[in-house]
């Protein structure tokens, strides 16, 4: 008897140790990883905005001396709570700033954890179209059905405390950086931060590693000039927004350079002979590119988007 009532009594203890365990954070491992002396990244896993409790992409964070400079938040509070607990793994420094590289849901939906935190959120002087703009009131609501619960009614779009246009210096303890307004490339606003003592480059969605990058409907040729202008920056790593970092800078860089170049050759061929979008896309020989991961679910909107694109330039 007294066996059964045992029995019966650790059933019930597992039974709410299951009922209630934590589930105010999803269920991910968030490693920290050094890239360099002082820059350690967590690095999202492949898969669509929504795999993952939404962690698909990448945020790094800078262990300075002096505070941490976090870059980008990831894509809900839940998974910024976590990247703080990865920081905290690290070291017990305050977070000082938060750069996001663009305000897309994927890197800036965290961004209230270290807003409340007290640490200053900077962004692309761009962000601020978005911001206006309905489509991130759509993406919001979207995304409190798509990826709920970890995004939901206490979700909010934060705005930041400034915005950068141009450039800046500064140093904070040990580390010297150079944040870099993009203008608008992969999205409305795209920032690049160069954490210059180590000659490392948070390259934001301007890069994209291993897959087809998203091109949306974004201003290619200047992006393509932005990629060409950094390839001669000298750096010893590059993390993207999303894949794995690399200490081989030409190698990332090459992969979103080759493929904007392609499309925009491919697409401006068919735009100059009048050829209609779907018979020009049919033609093209992809097979550079088809075996890359999201080559099904980018491929034909980037090339739609480019079209498009390089028919408005040609109007111009
Ligand atoms: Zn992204």
């Amino acid at each position: 008897m007294n066996q059964i009532r045992l029995l019966a009594a650790i059933t019930l203890l597992i039974y709410i140790g299951t009922a209630f365990a934590d589930r105010s954070l999803p269920d991910i491992t968030m490693q920290p990883v050094a890239v360099s002396e002082h820059v350690y990244v967590v690095e999202g896993m492949p898969g669509i905005a929504t795999d993952n409790a939404g962690f698909v992409s990448n945020a790094t964070f800078v262990v300075t001396g002096d505070g941490v400079v976090v870059f980008d938040t990831l894509g809900s509070p839940a998974l910024a709570m976590l990247l703080h607990k990865a920081i905290l793994k690290t070291t017990d420094q305050p977070i000082r700033r938060v750069y996001i590289s663009h305000y897309h849901a994927d890197h800036f939906y965290g961004a209230q954890i270290f807003a409340d935190m007290g640490a200053k959120i900077i962004a692309p002087s761009g962000a601020a179209d978005y911001l206006a703009s309905d489509v991130s009131r759509e993406r919001l609501h979207e995304r409190r059905v798509s990826l709920s619960p970890w995004v939901n009614e206490n979700t909010r779009l934060v705005v930041p405390d400034r915005y950068l246009e141009g450039e800046e210096r500064f140093t904070l303890g040990d580390v010297s950086f150079r944040a870099l307004d993009m203008g608008s490339a992969h999205s409305d606003g795209d920032l690049v931060l160069l954490v210059e003592t180590d000659r490392v480059m948070l390259s934001g969605d301007i890069i994209f590693e291993g897959r087809i990058p998203l091109l949306g409907s974004n201003n290619t040729d200047l992006w393509l000039a932005t990629l060409n202008e950094l390839v001669d920056v000298d750096v010893a790593a590059i993390v993207p927004g999303h894949g794995h970092f690399s200490t081989n800078a030409d190698e990332l860089v090459a992969l979103t350079r080759d493929y904007l170049q392609f499309m925009r050759r491919v697409m401006g061929e068919a735009v100059e002979n009048w050829i209609p979008f779907d018979e020009a896309y049919d033609a093209v020989d992809w097979s550079d590119f088809i075996e890359l991961p999201a080559f099904t679910e980018a491929n034909r909107s980037n090339a739609y988007g480019v079209y498009l694109s390089i028919e408005r330039e040609s109007l111009k």
